[in-house]
């Protein structure tokens, strides 16, 4: 099965067991068809319903159109670790925004182990480690809605406010970083491409989402360098919300007026 759709406990045998019968019904009703969920067997229509739209869905190029910068799938390769199983694809709301706080450098294997869905690189590599059906522990109470893109580099809370900056504590030389024009652009054609993918399987993204809206913890993440370049200009041109005027979820922190000139008076 070259569908993306798991055959969890048989695999592709080229019998027409239950699994690959209820991995057929995922396939049909994430692309819109009703389905009869009792009937227990695939009838002669659905079959050359799912060769259709499989026909047309397998040449569209995969991943984003990178302006620089080369896209990887290490879906196959990348740990399992940080997953927390399936959701269907309606489920997915939202993107949520991180930096890493460290350098990882341009080697692609070295992402296999981040926790999750995508990364960008300082130059403009984006890399693929996870399924977005697949729930990954990113960011804390928007785990199960959202996907998460991870953007390489150290950055200030606040861009130019070196009290806003993490410093660990082996590291007191570390010096705040500027994000580069590769990884910005990589990074809203990354958030671009997963809100078609999603549309493409009948879900929506409407939230563009920072981790600090979301932890205690993550003051600085994504900060704002990369809301200003990234998130900002993705949220009109997409149609995207961060949640609105002091949203946030569980512990985390309101997007502050030192990131977005509009929110007046909300505190870093
Ligand atoms: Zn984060």
């Amino acid at each position: 099965m070259d569908l993306g759709y798991e055959l969890p406990r048989w695999g592709a045998d080229g019998d027409l067991g239950t699994e690959t019968i209820d991995a057929l019904a995922r396939f049909l009703r994430d692309h819109g068809v009703d389905i009869d969920d009792d009937a227990g067997m695939v009838s002669e229509a659905e079959l050359a319903l799912v060769q259709r739209i499989h026909a047309a869905t397998a040449d569209a190029p995969l991943g984003p159109q990178l302006p620089s910068g080369r896209f990887h799938d290490l879906r196959a390769s990348a740990s399992q670790n940080n997953v927390d199983g399936r959701r269907p694809w309606k489920q997915i709301t939202g993107v949520t925004l991180h930096q890493t706080a460290c350098i990882f450098g341009e080697r692609p294997q070295r992402w296999n182990t981040v926790s999750a869905h995508l990364g960008v690189t300082r130059a403009g590599q984006a890399l693929w480690m996870h399924d977005f059906e697949k729930v990954v522990w990113h960011a804390n109470d928007f785990n199960a809605s959202t996907i998460g893109i991870e953007m390489e580099g150290t950055y200030a809370g606040v861009e130019g406010d070196d009290r806003t900056f993490w410093r660990p504590a082996d590291e007191p030389d570390r010096q705040p970083q500027t994000p580069t024009a590769e990884l910005v652009e990589s990074a809203k054609a990354t958030v671009r491409w997963i809100c078609r993918e999603v549309a493409r399987h009948g879900g929506r993204v409407e939230k563009l989402l920072a981790h600090r809206q979301a932890s205690d913890q993550r003051q600085s993440d994504p900060g704002s360098a990369l809301w200003q370049r990234v998130a900002i200009p993705l949220h009109a041109e997409l149609d995207l919300t961060d949640g609105g005027l002091t949203y946030k979820v569980g512990r985390g922190y309101a997007i502050p007026e030192r990131w977005d000139a509009s929110r007046v008076g909300v505190k870093y």
